[in-house]
Order: structure tokens, then C-alpha cells, then sequence
């Protein structure tokens, strides 16, 4: 999509701190990080929010999931923990309409969220 920031990013017409990629998805750090380690992991297709998901992306969003488990382990972060969040809409603070798992780490993370 011509105007998403994120597709933007995978395409390389805007920076990003690239930190894994593949044919499926591109992980960078995030330009505002919360703790230590922010990292967004995104599909290079564009889907605008969870609720866009289909049952045919079922493999895409667990290779999401799976490589934030290993990026937080490659950091060192497998045993102290991490958080992977995925916000939705308006109440949830979404802000960037192009999926994306957020992973933090490196500090003690409050619960519940704000
Ligand atoms: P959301 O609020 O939609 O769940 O998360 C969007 C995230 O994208 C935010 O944490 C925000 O800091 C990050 N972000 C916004 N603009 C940019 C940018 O231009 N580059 C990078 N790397 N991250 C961005
Ligand atoms: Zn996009």
C-alpha cells in the first residue's frame, strides 16, 4: 500500500534498523522503543489490522510469533522474559495500520498495561 509507513520501511524508500528479514516478513527496531529491546516484526504483505486476518495467514502470524521467540533469545532474553504485543484498533492504541508484533525486553514490564 503506497502510504503505509511500514510498507514504506520494507520497501527501503524510508529507514528502518532492519534487525531480521526473509521472503515473508522484516523485523526492525522500533523509532520509539519502550525498554531495551523494541523490535516490530511485520509481514512484507500488507494487512491492516488482526481483524483482516484469514485463515490462510495462519502460518504467516505463527512465524511472527516464532521469530520473536528467537530474536529475544539471540538478545539473551529467553530466560528473564519478554513481551510480544499485538495492538488492535482504536482502544487498544494502534497506530500504524500494517500488522506488527511488538517485542520487548530488557526490563521489568508492569501488568496490566496501560
Ligand atoms: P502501534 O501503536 O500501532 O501498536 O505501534 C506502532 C509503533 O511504530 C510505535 O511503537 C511507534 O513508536 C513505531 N513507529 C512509528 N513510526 C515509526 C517509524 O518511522 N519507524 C520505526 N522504526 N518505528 C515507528
Ligand atoms: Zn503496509
Amino acid at each position: 500500500m503506497t502510504d503505509c509507513l511500514f510498507c514504506k520501511i520494507i520497501a527501503g524508500q524510508i529507514p528502518g534498523a532492519i534487525v531480521y528479514q526473509n521472503e515473508r516478513l522484516v523485523a526492525f527496531k522500533d523509532i520509539k522503543a519502550q525498554a531495551p529491546m523494541h523490535v516490530l516484526i511485520v509481514p512484507r504483505r500488507h494487512i491492516a489490522s488482526l481483524n483482516a486476518l484469514q485463515s490462510g495467514d495462519d502460518g504467516l502470524v505463527g512465524e511472527m510469533v516464532r521469530r520473536a521467540a528467537a530474536l529475544a533469545s539471540e538478545a539473551g532474553y529467553a530466560e528473564r522474559g519478554y513481551r510480544t504485543v499485538f495492538n488492535c484498533n482504536a482502544d487498544a492504541g494502534q497506530t500504524v495500520f500494517h500488522i506488527h508484533l511488538h517485542v520487548l525486553a530488557g526490563r521489568t514490564l508492569t501488568w496490566p498495561p496501560g
